[in-house]
């Protein structure tokens, strides 16, 4: 759903005199449908020429989601467009390749053998969060049902730096989020900060594999371990959630020995974003639950609608089994010694541009991409004439996106811009990036007067995505 508002009739202007006939310039509406439609070749035109005015993706430095693929992958796609995920019926071997794909993810993220993985593909991480937040709530009602308490006041607990999707979650379908707020060098969820907020209505604790504000990996372990304590100790159970939207396809490769996943009982479920770190154009996403058990069985439903019976757990009915499909390709043509290359390539990159960057002087690093291949770097202390803001303005003029924003509280006094380096990103393309940094950085460290801020308010609002 597009939240935009009416706009006036317009005509569209967005092809080249060169390639427009006149009587199709009379008969090209905006906003409504024309009364005729025009050829394929000038409808093509006037699209493909009005999106250049978008972002260069390559150069943008600010998503996650992927940029790059191999021209094999893009006609793999092209040629799959048409597949709907949902018809298992009808594309059997698509379906196949969906639950191929859960297999290669559970054995990435070290589900014990007899524990028998489940899982199921997604529009990306937000859905999987919402199905994974929605298994959490069931199996606590369930919980209190039985011991015959009350199930009115579910809560989650969360670090608040968590991904806008677990706001949404908690909204959409009435838990209170409990969010533990950053306090000095601690950007993300703490283990005893988490457990403190606790209580026998917290249907889970999400923790981040891959912080989106520094990239940093939150001490899952550690919470894993302060739960199994305050089990211990009073007798209440609270399962985890580990959102590995960026993480679950680098931890595996660049920090094999890091525990984190399934080899940790507590975590119960694991979402991962194919188009992040999985390396898919968007919008794929993937949840795998540790077992039967984690994912009660009425939230699944058997849809014969289309023939044939087929368990389905998913918020979306139909969607393009492409993205599906591309996720095995980039498995089956990199194998794990490939994705091990692909990141390591990207954390190389990341720890350079962050080396060089604190080099400058004008910086001070918050993270150095050794978690995920993500940097957060704010200002100097003693910089005054200029902001995290008009940095990224810079940069923005050369074609770079590289986002400045503020941290949330209890560190709101801390401003940053944040690096994410993905497979696309050289090292050539980042000595471009330095040396325009370091240029614009001088330009503004000349400055003799603090550069005005007319709409700083406006600047805050940061997706992070
Ligand atoms: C990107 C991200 C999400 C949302 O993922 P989509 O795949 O864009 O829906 C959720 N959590 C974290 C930690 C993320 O980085």
């Amino acid at each position: 759903m597009p939240l935009t508002t009416q706009h006036k009739r317009q005509p569209h202007q967005a092809m080249p005199e060169t390639a427009q006939r006149d009587e199709d310039a009379a008969q090209l509406p905006l906003h409504h449908i024309g009364e005729s439609g025009l050829d394929s070749e000038t409808a093509y035109e006037l699209i493909s020429s009005e999106l250049l005015l978008d972002g260069q993706a390559r150069l943008n430095l600010a998503t996650f989601v992927t940029t790059y693929m191999p021209a094999t992958a893009g006609r793999l796609m092209a040629e799959t467009a048409d597949k709907n995920m949902i018809d298992k019926d009808e594309y059997p071997q698509t379906a196949e390749i969906e639950s191929r794909c859960v297999n290669i993810l559970s054995s990435f993220w070290n589900s014990p053998d007899h524990e028998q993985a489940t899982g199921c593909s997604t529009t990306g991480s937000s859905e999987a969060c919402m199905l994974g937040g929605l298994a959490l709530k069931w199996r606590w009602r369930e919980r209190m049902r039985k011991a015959g308490k009350p199930t009115d006041r579910p809560n989650m607990v969360m670090g608040i730096n968590v991904q806008v999707c677990w706001e949404k979650f908690c909204r959409y379908w009435d838990v209170e989020p409990r969010q533990v707020p950053m306090e000095g060098d601690r950007f993300h969820l703490g283990a005893d900060e988490a457990v403190a907020l606790c209580d026998e209505n917290t249907i889970g604790v999400v923790a981040i594999l891959g912080s989106t504000f520094d990239g940093s990996y939150e001490p899952i372990k550690d919470i894993a371990a302060a739960l199994d304590k305050l089990e211990r100790e009073k007798g209440i159970y609270v399962p985890m959630h580990v959102d590995a939207a960026s993480g679950g396809f680098v931890a595996p490769v660049l920090q094999p020995d890091l525990e984190w996943d399934f080899r940790i009982e507590r975590v119960q479920s694991i979402n991962a974003s194919g188009h992040k770190y999985g390396l898919v154009y968007p919008g794929v996403g993937w949840a795998v639950w540790r077992n039967e058990e984690a994912l009660p069985r009425d939230l699944v439903f058997d849809v014969n609608y289309l023939g044939g019976h087929m368990p389905t757990f998913a918020l979306n009915f139909s969607r393009p089994g492409s993205e599906v499909i591309a996720q095995y390709y980039m498995f089956t043509t990199l194998g794990r010694d490939g994705y091990r290359r692909v990141m390591q390539g990207a954390q190389d990159v990341a720890r350079y541009l962050a080396d060089e960057i604190a080099k400058i002087g004008s910086y001070r690093l918050v993270s150095h991409g050794d978690d995920l291949p993500v940097f957060a770097f704010g200002l100097a202390p003693e910089v005054q004439n200029y902001s995290v803001f008009d940095v990224s303005d810079r940069l923005r003029q050369r074609g770079w996106l590289v986002p400045a924003y503020s941290f949330p509280s209890n560190r709101q006094d801390l401003s940053v811009l944040r690096i994410v380096v993905r497979a696309g990103m050289t090292r050539e393309m980042a000595d471009h990036l330095l040396d325009y940094l370091r240029e614009q950085t001088k330009f503004l460290e000349s400055l003799d007067a603090p550069l005005p801020h007319p709409d700083d308010s406006k600047r805050k609002a940061f997706s992070h995505n």
